[in-house]
């Protein structure tokens, strides 16, 4: 099995999973407990928070544990509203092709009376600083803008982002779910307010996450209860999950050039083969990218079709985001971008990891092509424009 889907979760790192076993075994004590046996477990508990926290330039009291990367940008993005409302702001501006964890609750603050400005994606899949500028208000009471973007890669300007908010003082959350343990962020040089991210995509388990808030930052409770997290997320903490987290951020940060120097390789190669076949485009910039992000679009093929053809030739792979296959509708970040429905159905995303080698970049570059050559003989769209009875887009 050739595995080529790294932004939608990864492999449990041998740190990780080390971590999290000999927490089950020996330090499964309830850090909130007053006897030594608990009292342990809350130092492991502080420990991890200490190497998250340094791992993205933050303090420790800046940490608070959630349940992922959804849990995460709900509360930031809740939290700034609450205290937005109770001074009359209910202006807030984030972007076109977030993360449905970001445009959900978005969606639910809009029913309650804010007023939600998605800001709109360039083609490159970027967004400019001064658009940022340009749309904030007296009443804007949050930023919220991905570092990165889980299809197309795209990194975005945050550290210039983060001045604007920084010198307009309006609190600036980002979901830096795919950039985290993949790129280097810093939340203080980057005048970054609240960050989300995400264990289960960088090599630790499914089910951990950070919500990071600068001090001073007001935080309302998702999730009522006892003391945890400063009493700012209620709920005994999942300690073997948070080991495994802080040990796959810290192998992750430690590693992070390596990695990438040997990812990249291998995107370049993928980048570069698919580009020949014919009427494809990539999607997202070339230079502002994730180093494991491949997103492509076929035209007149199927992504879903596409995908199930790769798994019997024993690729994973993905085509918009895992979160709406199931549905008809194309992803909304091929649309934010630009792409015609008709096209944005024929995505492809491959993202790499640093297990993947040279010899798996090598079939699915054989078998990419034929998959997509035998999707499109068999379409009759595909002979209609290859006859000039309808124009190609691509
Ligand atoms: C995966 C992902 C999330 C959700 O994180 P979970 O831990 O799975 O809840 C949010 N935002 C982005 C950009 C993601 O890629």
């Amino acid at each position: 099995m050739i595995y080529a889907d790294h932004a939608a979760t990864t492999k449990l790192s041998q740190t990780a999973i080390h971590a999290m076993l000999s927490c089950m075994e020996e330090n499964w004590g309830n850090p909130s407990s007053l006897y030594r046996f608990g009292q342990k477990a809350a130092e492991a508990l502080n420990e991890a928070r200490e190497r998250i926290a340094a791992c993205i330039g933050a303090e420790p009291g800046e940490i608070y544990f959630t349940s992922g990367g959804s849990e995460a940008n709900n509360q930031a993005i809740i939290s700034a509203a609450k205290n937005g409302e109770r001074k009359g702001k209910k202006h807030i501006i984030s972007s076109a092709f977030e993360h449905h964890a970001v445009l959900h609750t978005l969606k639910k603050l809009e029913k309650e009376g804010f007023q939600i400005e998605l800001l709109p994606v360039h083609e490159n899949g970027t967004i400019h600083p001064e658009q940022v500028a340009d749309a904030i208000r007296e009443d804007t009471c949050l930023v919220s803008i991905m570092y990165a973007n889980n299809e197309i890669g795209s990194i975005l300007p945050i550290p210039e982002i983060g001045v604007i908010c920084r010198e307009r003082k309006v609190p600036f959350h980002t979901d830096a779910v795919q950039a985290i343990g993949h790129i280097p962020v810093d939340v203080k040089a980057q005048n970054i307010d609240l960050l989300s991210l995400s264990a289960h995509k960088f090599h630790g388990p499914k089910g951990a996450g950070v919500l990071y808030a600068r001090r001073g930052i007001f935080l309302t409770n998702l999730i009522e209860g006892g003391a945890q997290e400063r009493g700012k997320r209620g709920g005994t903490e999942n300690l073997p999950a948070i080991m495994g987290m802080a040990a796959a951020l810290k192998e992750a940060c430690c590693h992070m050039e390596e990695n990438n120097k040997k990812i990249l390789l291998l995107r370049t190669q993928l980048i570069e083969g698919l580009s020949k076949i014919p009427h494809a485009a990539l999607n997202g910039d070339l230079q502002h990218r994730l180093p494991g992000n491949v997103s492509f679009c076929f035209e007149g093929i199927e992504g879903e079709s596409l995908l199930l053809l790769l798994d019997d030739k024993g690729i994973c792979a993905s085509s918009g985001s895992a979160c709406t296959s199931g549905s008809l509708d194309p992803s909304h970040v091929l649309l934010a971008i630009g792409r015609p429905h008709e096209v944005a159905h024929g995505s492809l995303r491959l993202s790499l990891g640093a297990e993947n080698t040279e010899e798996e970049v090598a079939q699915i570059l054989k078998a990419v092509p034929e998959v997509v050559e035998y999707l499109r003989n068999i379409s009759p769209l595909w002979k209609d424009k290859q006859c000039g009875k309808k124009a190609f887009i691509l």
